[in-house]
């Protein structure tokens, strides 16, 4: 039930009949559709309610607004296969663009509103009126119809090509010669219609191009990100005993240790890991450490010590002293070290192995709590299967870390439109550097949407200015 509630965007749930392929005019073609349900918003804006939401990849958000022209004809239902073969058979660019998410044909009250002809938006409207126990203007309207239909034929609306594989006159004078149209039989009546280029990614976004464009199928796959089952499975994990918002809570709090001690800007980050069967295990926690050691006022700060570059380190350091035959010593070592010396050089007597460069050791109580705990699984590698909590979303320079890293799953807190490199939609850099074909990781990522995430957090905007990188 909390599952329910917290998530923001449920993943695709797949519901609805096996469609068949589109290029022919099946029985599903012909009647089957899902039941209409209500319009989701799917423009490029970023969500706006709280709740766990699954970023778009840069494909995604693509895929949610391309579009491609093509011509529409009415026809009788007996012609269909007929018209269908002669387009095949002369237009020999037909399959350049693959539209197979779009049904083929379509019948007239399955087209979205603008789309439908007048004349059957009229018999609508009669049959209503006569439900009600009104006839006015019936008459009327059966005499439009009988005017240009005479019998009055089934008829459907057939996507008989994109506008760029054929011009107008070409296909005005091909189907003029043939049936149904030849020799003043059925009018003939080109349009062009706007259609989706690109699959539907869910059945929701289906439903919602089926009322703005043409009605459209989805195949239950998702070619342009992670697979809804995938999605749904790790939804469950995420959401499961209200661990986001106790992860993002002590990301805030960590943020806050270290702005405290006016070594950054603000920014947290909780590293976790999930043993199969056992509560999750913190491993590592960090505040952003920019201005340690640097002069904050003469504009000098670190990037290496951005919030998700220390945490990663710490997971290595301890990698490392899981590894080592002499934990203790390494213990000692980083206990040596003098945070508070001005320079972000070692402190003298300090490891040679020691950067301070790179802050990647405790510099707070809860850093140093999540440090000291060797709880992480044994022989694991870098931070396969680790999941990230950040209080922002990440800067190109940390989320490549992230990549590199190969971290599987990413929650992040606020969006980050001047610097940010996940998300891939709403108006930022749109570089949705989480899942991108060309890159060689790819990880789950969602948006920890709060009602007020400033609320009761002043130092999250007090300090970071939207030009800020985290
Ligand atoms: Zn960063």
């Amino acid at each position: 039930m909390q599952c329910e509630e917290q998530r923001g965007r449920s993943a695709p749930p797949g519901v609805g009949p096996a469609f068949s392929p589109a290029d022919a005019a099946s029985e599903a073609d012909l009647d089957g559709r899902n039941s209409p349900s209500n319009i989701i918003d799917d423009n490029d804006m970023p969500p706006s309610k709280p709740g766990l939401w699954l970023l778009k990849t840069k494909a995604e958000a693509r895929a949610s607004t391309a579009t491609v022209q093509a011509w529409t004809i009415e026809l009788p239902s007996r012609a269909a296969n007929t018209v269908l073969g002669l387009i095949k058979d002369n237009v020999p660019e037909l399959d350049a663009i693959d539209l197979q998410h779009i049904r083929r044909f379509a019948k007239a009250r399955f087209l979205p509103t603008h789309l439908i002809p007048e004349t059957v938006a009229v018999s609508r409207s009669r049959s209503a009126s006569e439900r009600d126990g009104s006839s006015r203007g019936s008459s009327r309207s059966r005499s439009s119809r009988n005017k240009r239909r005479g019998s009055v034929p089934a008829t459907l609306h057939l996507i008989v090509s994109p506008v760029s594989c054929v011009d107008e006159d070409t296909l005005t004078e091909l189907l003029l010669k043939n049936p149904p149209f030849v020799d003043d039989g059925f009018p003939l009546i080109l349009r062009e219609v706007t259609l989706p280029l690109l699959p539907p990614t869910s059945a929701e976004q289906a439903e919602l191009w089926s009322q703005q464009y043409w009605p459209t199928i989805y195949r239950k796959t998702n070619p342009f990100g992670p697979h809804p089952s995938i999605i749904g499975r790790a939804e469950e994990e995420v959401l499961a005993d209200n661990n986001v918002p106790r992860l993002m809570e002590m990301a805030k709090k960590v943020a806050g240790e270290t702005k405290g001690k006016c070594c950054g800007a603000g920014v947290g980050c909780v590293i976790i890991e999930r043993p199969t069967g056992k509560p999750i295990e913190v491993i590592a926690v960090a505040g952003d450490g920019r201005h340690q050691g640097f002069d904050e006022v003469a504009g000098q700060q670190n990037p290496m010590a951005h919030a998700v570059m220390r945490a990663i380190g710490m997971v290595a350091r301890k990698r490392v002293r899981s590894a080592t035959r002499d934990p203790l010593k390494l213990n000692q070592d980083m206990a040596a070290l003098d945070i508070n010396r001005p320079s972000h050089t070692p402190a003298p007597g300090a490891p040679k192995y020691v950067d301070k460069t790179l802050l990647d050791y405790p510099l707070t109580p809860m850093e140093r709590k999540a440090f000291n705990k060797d709880n992480l699984i044994p022989d694991g590698y870098l931070c396969v299967d680790l999941e990230i909590y950040l209080t922002h979303e990440p800067c190109v320079m940390c989320t490549m870390a992230i990549l590199h890293s190969r971290f599987a799953r990413c929650v992040f807190g606020i969006r980050m439109p001047k610097t940010g490199a996940l998300t891939a939609d709403g108006g930022g850099l749109g570089y949705g550097l989480f899942w991108r074909p060309e890159l060689n990781w790819k990880f789950l990522c969602w948006e920890w949407k709060e009602k007020d995430p400033y609320d009761g957090d002043n130092y999250l905007h007090l300090f970071l200015d939207k030009k800020t990188q985290v």
